[in-house]
């Protein structure tokens, strides 16, 4: 039987991993399936992971209508992977319920819970009221004093901010030679420094730390260096 599973966690929990995952397993299965995303950090129209892999994609704007999308794919799909799923509306998620009940497929849809505020986006709402199945993704993502990271803080010029615009791109790592306008950027942390607005040390504009969960490095190194360069990674969506 069809379902519909939300699996959510913050930024760097490995959401469009698990996505790039479940979708490849899925294939090797036999079944159709399609992907989907909205604003990855990679563009439009790509899931890409933090791990460097990535696939194309049905890229999913505001005006998109996933029954009908889902309903064209030839041949027919048993699957829909869907990444960014905080980026859809809500009426997109029910298009995507829909699916499930009425055609019988899959829909495994992949995305934060809430926003740099910690609100919840309206797609994610959506998926905590509809979907079968709530999966919060194992990984424990920690803010820089070691405590669970809760928000998606979002940092203008090396400061966070609590007001703003819900959705607003940046990346997760200082960027190199901002030309014009503020800089903005993401960086997990745990409530309490998130409210008492206190990033990593050494997370201005002028460099310092690194996005938590960071990757990079000479091989087989897997701790995050809080002093090195910039990353000159190209700015990014919010998203994980
Ligand atoms: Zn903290």
């Amino acid at each position: 039987m069809a379902e519909l599973r939300f699996s959510y966690g913050v930024m760097s929990a490995g959401k469009s991993t698990l996505a790039l995952q479940v979708e490849h397993t899925w294939t090797e299965a036999g079944r159709c399936g399609l992907l989907l995303t909205s604003h990855d950090r990679g563009g439009a129209g790509r899931v890409t992971s933090r791990l460097g892999m990535g696939r194309p994609a049905v890229e999913v704007s505001a005006g998109t209508d996933l029954w009908a999308v889902v309903g064209r794919a030839v041949p027919p799909a048993d699957f829909v992977v869907a990444d960014e799923a905080q980026f859809y509306t809500p009426a997109q998620v029910d298009q995507l319920a829909r699916c499930v009940d009425e055609r019988d497929v899959d829909v495994a849809c992949f995305g934060l819970l809430s926003d740099f505020a910690g609100r919840m986006f309206p797609g994610s709402a959506r998926l905590v009221e509809m979907a079968d199945v709530l999966v919060p993704l194992p990984l424990p993502v920690l803010c820089w004093c070691g405590r669970p990271a809760r928000i998606n803080a979002r940092l203008v010029d090396g400061v966070v901010v609590h007001e703003g615009e819900q959705v607003l791109l940046g990346d997760t790592a200082p960027v190199e030679g901002a030309l014009f306008g503020p800089e903005v950027r993401y960086q997990v942390l745990c409530r309490r420094h998130w409210a008492r607005r206190e990033p990593a040390p050494g997370a201005d504009r002028s460099g310092g730390a690194r996005r938590a969960g960071d990757l990079s490095g000479a091989a087989g190194r897997s701790c995050t260096d809080r002093g090195g360069p910039l990353s000159g990674r190209r700015p990014a969506p919010p998203a994980g």
